[in-house]
C-alpha cells in the first residue's frame, strides 16, 4: 500500500475505533472544528510518561478539576500540587510541571507555544512531548515516537534490529508516514493502534487495518518485535525508615531534599539508600525492628526499606522532620514507597 493509503487507511479505522480518553478531542468533534486544550493535552502527556492510561485517568480528573486552567495550576500551592501527584511516580515529573506552568504563564501570556521549538524551551517538554502536543494539540506535522509507535512500525515493517539500537530507524519510518492532514488525529491513531490491536504479546493482526502491508504479520514475527536488548539485572539498595508516632497521635514525616530521588515528596526520615547504609534515626529512642521491609522498585534499582518503629511523648523533640497531626495526615498523599512503609508500621503503632 503507497504511504498516503496507508495514513488514510488508519484514521479511517481511527474514526471509527478511537479511544474514548478524558484529555482527548474525539475525531468526528476535531472534524467539527472543537480543538483540543493545550492545557490538557500537555498535563496528560506528562502524566502519561512512564505511566498507563488506566493510572493516569483518576490523577488527571483530579488535577483538571482542582486546577482547571494552566494559570490555576501555576498558582497553586507547591506541596498540594505534589501531594496529589502521589503514587504516579516519577516526583521529578511534578517538579517540573509546576515549573513548566509557571513559565508558561509568566513568560508566554498564559498560553503554550504552538511549536516545538518553542515547547522545548519549557522545563520538563523534551523531544517526545513537545512533539506529541504540537501535532495533537495544533495539528502540527510532527512524528510522536513511543513505546507503542515503536512496537507497530518495528512490526509494519520487520525490523529485527534491537532496541534501544533501531530507535533513529523506527523514527525514520515513523515519520516517512505522517501526514500533512490531520497529523494530530494521526499521531493519537498509531499510538491506539499499539495500545488496542498491535499489542505487546498477542497482535490482533485479523483485524487490523494495516494487516495487508504488514511485514512482520506476512513473516509471521509480529509476536516477537520489537526486539530487545537484555537489560542488566538491577542492583539491590537498602536502607531503614523511621516511623514515629507521638502521644497525640501526630506522625513524624520529612519532606525530601529538592534533588534526587522522591525529591520535594514528604516521606518518613529514612537513613541513606545504598548497599551498606549507615543508621541515621532522626532521634534517640526506643526504636523497635519491625521484622518487615517495604520493597519498591526504581528505575535504576530496588529498594528494600527496614522499617522502625517508635512511641514517642509529647515533648521528644527530633533533629530533622515535622509533626504531622493525625487528623491532617493522608497516607495518600506519600509516594508509593512510603506508603508502603506506613501501610506495614501502622497496625503496631495504631493510636485509641
Ligand atoms: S498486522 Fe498485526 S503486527 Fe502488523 S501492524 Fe497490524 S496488528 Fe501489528
Amino acid at each position: 500500500m503507497p504511504v498516503p493509503a496507508l495514513s488514510a487507511t488508519l484514521l479511517d479505522w481511527y474514526d471509527h475505533h478511537a479511544r474514548d480518553l478524558p484529555w482527548r478531542v474525539p475525531p468526528a468533534a476535531r472534524k467539527a472544528g472543537i480543538r483540543p486544550d493545550p492545557y490538557r493535552v500537555w498535563l496528560s502527556e506528562v502524566m502519561l510518561q512512564q505511566t498507563t492510561v488506566a493510572a493516569v485517568r483518576s490523577y488527571f480528573h483530579r488535577f483538571t478539576t482542582l486546577w482547571p486552567s494552566v494559570a490555576a495550576l501555576a498558582a497553586a500551592d507547591d506541596a498540594a500540587v505534589m501531594a496529589e501527584w502521589a503514587g504516579l511516580g516519577y516526583y521529578a515529573r511534578a517538579r517540573n510541571l509546576l515549573k513548566c506552568a509557571r513559565a508558561v504563564v509568566a513568560d508566554h501570556d498564559g498560553r503554550f507555544p504552538d511549536k516545538v521549538a518553542g515547547l522545548r524551551g519549557l522545563p520538563g517538554i523534551g523531544p517526545y512531548t513537545a512533539a506529541a502536543i504540537a501535532a495533537i494539540a495544533f495539528d502540527r506535522a510532527e512524528t510522536v515516537v513511543d513505546g507503542n509507535v515503536e512496537r507497530v512500525m518495528a512490526r509494519l515493517h520487520d525490523v529485527h534490529t534491537p532496541l534501544p539500537a533501531a530507535k533513529a530507524e523506527l523514527t525514520a519510518l515513523a515519520a516517512a508516514l505522517t501526514p500533512a492532514a490531520r497529523p494530530g488525529d494521526y499521531a493519537q491513531a498509531v499510538m491506539d493502534l499499539g495500545a488496542t490491536i498491535c499489542t505487546p504479546r498477542s497482535p490482533a493482526c485479523g483485524i487490523c487495518p494495516w494487516r495487508a502491508s504488514c511485514a512482520a504479520r506476512m513473516a509471521g514475527t509480529a509476536p516477537d518485535l520489537p526486539k530487545k536488548t537484555p537489560k542488566k539485572a538491577q542492583p539491590v539498595r537498602r536502607g531503614f525508615a523511621y516511623v514515629a508516632r507521638r502521644a497525640d497521635g501526630a506522625w513524624l514525616l520529612e519532606t525530601r531534599p529538592d534533588s534526587g530521588l522522591l525529591g520535594g515528596m514528604l516521606g518518613w526520615p529514612c537513613s541513606d539508600w545504598s548497599d551498606v547504609p549507615d543508621p541515621a534515626p532522626p532521634l534517640d529512642a526506643d526504636w523497635s525492628r519491625l521484622g518487615a521491609e517495604a520493597r519498591h522498585t526504581f528505575t535504576h534499582f530496588h529498594l528494600r526499606l527496614e522499617i522502625l518503629t517508635a512511641r514517642l511523648p509529647l515533648d521528644a523533640a527530633p533533629a530533622r522532620g515535622q509533626w504531622v497531626p493525625a487528623a491532617a495526615f493522608r497516607p495518600a498523599s506519600l509516594p508509593t514507597v512510603m506508603r508502603k512503609v506506613h501501610d506495614l508500621a501502622a497496625a503496631s503503632l495504631r493510636h485509641d
